[in-house]
């Protein structure tokens, strides 16, 4: 028998890690504490579909997916509206989140995964500082290795002792709380606002969407702040104002849910434990995809792991996987924390301007889950994009100050990232660790 893998959570990275680590002769155990079909969420999600390559999986049967549509982004005044142009081969594909994890489980469980529904995890177990098990409701589980698949709030990484490097939450303007909610479709709309998006609404911090779908209109709210269902429907009813196709009847969803929006953990891994998807904040962070990001380091901590011939999966075997998840993809998120902080210090009408001025243009908003990099979301930039740029910065003091604090920020924040430690030295870890969660503050 294999090695004893415990997937703490039933996350989509750790779910990929334990199908590929089951495939190579490991022994698989997945702890969820809902039941198998109450899986996710009762929403559709929208994610690059090389995420499903990255974990040697096919797309799913056809008409289990669409592709996304263009977005139209429009800011506080609603006065500029600027839709993407994807071209038709970039385009992400839009899933019921349960159709994803059906695909997932259908092919996690042919691997060999158990999976064990209904079981709340409340804390690691430790042996010294070593993550040896978890602790559940329904008793005790013990693994030679913990993948913490338990999303933002995992119970895992928050009970990590400080020794560790591994900060246990996060703090103001990391989290982003969101109301989404399914309603009759009470109208038509122009194609260019099937999709449409608006950034810091009313001048609050956040954004709301309205997505008229064939048989629904999607409605989500998204603030920095955490709301109740009260707020959540005043802001339904004003949307509703500007938007007839958002009807009076709930379908789906009426649900409340937290995405991370942040720099990733600075440090993934422990003596037994690893963190991946959610519980290890690899979302894009000014979009708040985490998917396919969750497969893509599926694949390289299975990798990781596979290839730990001391079998002793200790942060320091384990730290390829914390330096080719940023190598691969970390690094790149990070200074897109810096993007998402420029964001939450804009006031309404700044934005406005930015968006009226051309600063921010159609193409750059042109940003999906694999636009995992600042140079991905100004690819192509012209001369005449950056002389219209300049010109509105120029001109805008307060602004142009936002954004070359942004910019500041964003060069430190990426330094850091790049000087990671290589080599595994706890100490040094440590003291990176620290500069690397100092750059992000608001
Ligand atoms: C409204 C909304 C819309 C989103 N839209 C998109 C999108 O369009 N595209 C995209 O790529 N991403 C989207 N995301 C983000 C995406 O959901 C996550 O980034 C992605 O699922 C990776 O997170 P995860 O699977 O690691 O964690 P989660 O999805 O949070 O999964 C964690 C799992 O652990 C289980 N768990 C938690 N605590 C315990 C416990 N104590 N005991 C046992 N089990 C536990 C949970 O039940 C859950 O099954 C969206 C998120 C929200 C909230």
């Amino acid at each position: 028998m294999g090695k004893k893998i415990i997937v703490a959570g039933g996350g989509h990275g750790g779910i990929a890690a334990g199908m590929l680590l089951a495939k190579r002769g490991f022994d698989v155990t997945v702890y969820e504490r809902n039941a198998k079909d109450k899986m996710g969420y009762d929403w559709t999600d929208i994610f690059d579909k090389k995420g499903w390559f990255a974990i040697d999986l096919p797309l799913p049967e056809k008409d289990k997916y669409n592709l996304k549509q263009d977005m139209t982004f429009y800011g506080p005044a609603m006065e500029t509206a600027l839709t993407q142009h994807t071209e038709e081969d970039k385009k992400e594909i839009q899933m019921e989140r349960s159709e994803i994890y059906a695909h997932l489980i259908t092919h996690a469980e042919k691997a060999g995964v158990k999976f064990e529904y209904e079981h709340n995890i409340e804390a690691p177990i430790f042996y010294g500082n070593r993550v040896v098990g978890i602790k559940t409701a329904k008793g005790n589980f013990f693994g030679d290795l913990t993948i913490d698949a338990c999303g933002i709030n995992s119970p895992v990484r928050r009970a990590m002792p400080e020794s560790t490097g591994i900060q246990n939450s996060s703090i103001e303007y990391e989290q982003f709380y969101v109301y989404r909610a399914f309603f009759n479709k009470a109208a038509e709309v122009e194609e260019k606002d099937k999709f449409k998006l608006i950034l810091l609404p009313n001048n609050e911090l956040g954004i709301s969407w309205i997505a008229t779908e064939e048989e629904h209109t999607d409605v989500l709210i998204g603030r920095f702040r955490k709301f109740d269902r009260e707020y959540a429907q005043s802001q339904v009813e004003i949307l509703r104002k500007g938007n007839p196709s958002i009807g009076t009847e709930i379908f789906r969803g009426d649900d409340f849910a937290i995405i991370p929006v942040r720099q990733p953990l600075g440090v993934l891994v422990a003596d037994g434990y690893a963190a991946i998807g959610d519980s290890g904040f690899m979302t894009v962070p000014v979009i708040g995809s985490g998917i396919a990001n969750s497969f893509k380091a599926a694949k390289i901590l299975a990798d990781a792991i596979s290839n730990d011939t001391s079998y002793s999966y200790s942060a320091e075997t384990l730290w390829t996987y914390q330096k080719n998840f940023y190598k691969q993809i970390g690094a790149a998120l990070a200074p897109l924390a810096c993007v998402k902080l420029l964001l939450t210090r804009l006031q309404g009408p700044e934005l406005d301007y930015i968006f009226a001025k051309g600063i921010l243009n159609a193409e750059d908003m042109t940003i999906d889950a694999d636009s995992t990099s600042l140079g991905a979301m100004f690819e192509g930039m012209t001369i005449e994009d950056i002389k219209t740029k300049l010109s509105g910065l120029v001109n805008n003091k307060v602004v142009l100050g936002k954004v070359v604090k942004m910019g500041l920020q964003l060069a430190k924040a990426t330094a850091i990232t790049a000087a990671m430690p290589q080599k595994y030295d706890r100490k040094a870890i440590l003291k990176w660790v620290k500069q690397y969660n100092a750059c992000f503050k608001h």
